[in-house]
């Protein structure tokens, strides 16, 4: 009988449920399982901007994935991919070398500065765990050289963030309550530590309602955050960052530039001869990459457009956890050479954190909710992401149960 080895890079929101559900619906005889990943454990990126304010120490956002997957079913590789080779069905490993039957690639986002030269050297993005806990550290670090400055350098309690989406004002959120705390433990006064938002459209969450605009403005700048719209960055150096607005530039003196205007897939697909459109690759609707039928792309790698409207699915952790759901039934299926379904973008609530206690949501029923409510929202669609995941003992592991804190 066909035995095909199944390969799935990443496990991360797309990644883990792809194998978990495998791991449920294949049979042992059906096929062989590897889930490679960079470390022995998933994190939870949606909550990565509170360990990169230090509100979140990063080990709550850590699950050991040996705690998750079956390992009579599944062989885990730790181990960093470093090419994929669809041609020869093989990937590479830092390693070692996989040769694959069908392929998952769910290796998520970079942040857009990385491809930028003029960026890239002294941005901190926000995008995996590690560069979460260095943004974390370089903040403490800065506040804790300018308390002891005899001549006080600004630009290391100057933050700016780039970008005013999703990340960017949950990111602000965070720091503005954070920063009385940190300037409390370093002897820096709050008053003068700026947090300062540049956004290239000219309104912060470009695309959202104005009542979510404004709510999320007067939240942010009554805890001091300052925003410049219609303006561009340009160049960052190690102690400031240049913008442009209106023809002119202008420049912040800041040691901390903080990256969340846009990401990309991963930059490994770009060096495939998989196509890709804007760093990532357009799927069908069934999630396979068009000419590769064993090539499944999911999560912030995949483009996955919705088929009632024409318009891309967002790439969040609600489509990265729904594509990996029909993935893993269309494995089964092209295994057992049924017909594969398409992936149906549902109706998904809408939430985003503005601090430990506010925020701004929209349910699956168009209500909107803001302050507390909606961040008991975003704990809540957590909470079920962990007990799908890994059942009750993940919840009452990882849960976040504090309905009005952190
Ligand atoms: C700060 C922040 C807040 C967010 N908040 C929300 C939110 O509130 N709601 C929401 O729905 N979405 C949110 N998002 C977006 C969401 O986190 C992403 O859309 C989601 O993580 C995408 O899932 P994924 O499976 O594609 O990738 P990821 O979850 O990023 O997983 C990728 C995995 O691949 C691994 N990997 C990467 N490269 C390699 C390699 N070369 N070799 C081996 N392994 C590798 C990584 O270690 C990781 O485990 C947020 C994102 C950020 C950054």
């Amino acid at each position: 009988m066909y035995k095909p080895h199944i390969v799935i890079l990443g496990a991360g929101y797309s990644g883990l449920t792809t194998a978990t559900k495998l791991q449920k619906i294949l049979h042992q005889n059906e096929a062989n399982i590897t889930l490679v990943n960079k470390h022995d454990y998933h994190y939870q990126t949606t909550w990565l901007h509170e360990t990169a304010a230090g509100s979140l120490k990063p080990e709550r956002t850590m699950i050991p994935i040996r705690d998750i997957i079956n390992q009579e079913k599944i062989n885990f590789v730790i181990d960093e991919v470093t090419m994929i080779d669809e041609k020869n069905k093989k990937v590479k490993l830092l390693n070692q070398e996989i040769s694959y039957d069908i392929l998952v690639i769910g290796l998520g986002f970079e942040a857009e500065a990385i491809t930028n030269p003029d960026l890239n050297e002294h941005v901190f993005p926000i995008g995996n765990l590690n560069n979460a806990r260095v943004l974390r550290e370089h903040l403490e670090y800065n506040f804790a050289k300018y308390a002891n400055e005899v001549e006080k350098n600004a630009a290391r309690i100057n933050i700016v963030i780039a970008g005013g989406g999703f990340t960017g004002i949950e990111y602000a959120g965070e720091l503005a309550d954070r920063i009385p705390e940190l300037g409390g433990e370093y002897d820096v006064d709050r008053t003068q530590v700026r947090i300062i938002m540049v956004e290239c459209e000219s309104t912060i969450l470009p695309g959202c309602e104005q009542e979510f605009v404004n709510y999320a403005m007067n939240s942010l700048e009554s805890r001091g955050v300052e925003f410049i719209t219609d303006a561009r960055i340009v160049e960052s150096k190690h102690d400031r960052v240049m913008y442009e607005k209106e023809g002119k530039q202008i420049e912040i003196p800041a040691k901390t530039i903080v990256w969340t205007a846009g990401v990309r897939g991963n930059s490994l697909l770009e060096h495939s001869s998989i196509p890709t459109v804007n760093g990532k690759v357009e799927v069908s609707r069934d999630l396979r990459v068009p000419g590769y039928e064993n090539v499944y792309v999911l999560g912030d790698c995949a483009l996955i457009t919705n088929a009632e409207t024409g318009r891309p699915c967002p790439a969040n952790a609600e489509t990265a956890i729904a594509s990996a759901v029909v993935a893993a039934r269309n494995i089964k299926a092209q295994i057992n050479e049924e017909a594969l379904q398409h992936f149906q973008s549902e109706k998904k609530a809408i939430i985003a954190s503005l601090g430990s206690s506010d925020g701004v949501a929209v349910s699956l029923n168009g209500k909107k909710h803001f302050g507390w409510k909606a961040t008991f929202m975003k704990k809540l669609s957590l909470n079920r992401y962990l007990l799908q995941l890994g059942g009750i003992y993940l919840l009452m592991k990882k849960g976040r149960f504090n309905i009005f804190h952190t």
